[in-house]
């Protein structure tokens, strides 16, 4: 009788990706793979693996395939599909931009907007960083096209993103991580 593979789920110390899931399988020799299922990464792996061999694999896979995700709207068509797929999403179709793109002279600011025409433009630096991200990015400009500010009933909007806090985590990381390594230059 074979084996049931063994599951295994974890949020990875420290880390703000997806939460991830590891199965081992006796029936695995050599091969490992991976697929996304929501927010959750399932990464399966050979029994005999060790801890540290996991550990590199895991974390392998899961940027393979945010790097996959993150690609998958690079361009400002994608960006504005993904835009109108939020939209509909999160706030019930209440607000429809008429142009989102990427722009590289956006310094000190992930994403802005213009309600007066309704358009978006994200910093070209969330290209590189996980769609769940850019998302949250999105979301928030969205918003603001219906709700300037950030009182209370805008932070409600963008909270129907469940990783909305997450995500504010993530850039609040990258931004500390950025000046810190200003400072370390001059
Ligand atoms: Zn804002």
């Amino acid at each position: 009788m074979a084996a049931q593979p063994r599951t295994q789920s974890y949020r990875r110390n420290g880390d703000i990706g997806p939460d991830v899931q590891v199965r081992r399988s006796a029936r695995r020799r050599r091969t490992v793979s991976a697929y996304r299922d929501g927010n959750t990464v399932i990464v399966l792996i050979p029994d005999k693996f060790t801890q540290a061999e996991e550990r590199d694999w895991v974390g392998r896979m899961v940027q393979r395939l945010e790097t996959k995700r993150t690609r998958k709207f690079s361009s400002d068509k994608q960006l504005m599909n993904r835009a109108a797929e939020l939209a509909k999403r999160y706030l019930a179709n209440a607000v429809e931009p008429t142009s989102v793109r990427w722009v590289k002279n956006q310094r000190g600011r992930w994403g802005s907007c213009t309600p007066a025409d309704r358009t978006i433009r994200l910093s070209h630096r969330l290209a590189e960083m996980p769609s769940w991200v850019i998302d949250y990015v999105l979301l928030h400009e969205l918003v603001h096209l219906i709700v300037p500010g950030h009182g209370e009933k805008f932070w409600k909007l963008v909270d129907n993103y469940p990783s909305a806090q997450r995500a504010r985590g993530y850039l609040e990381g990258v931004a500390a991580a950025a000046s810190l390594n200003v400072d370390d230059c001059s």
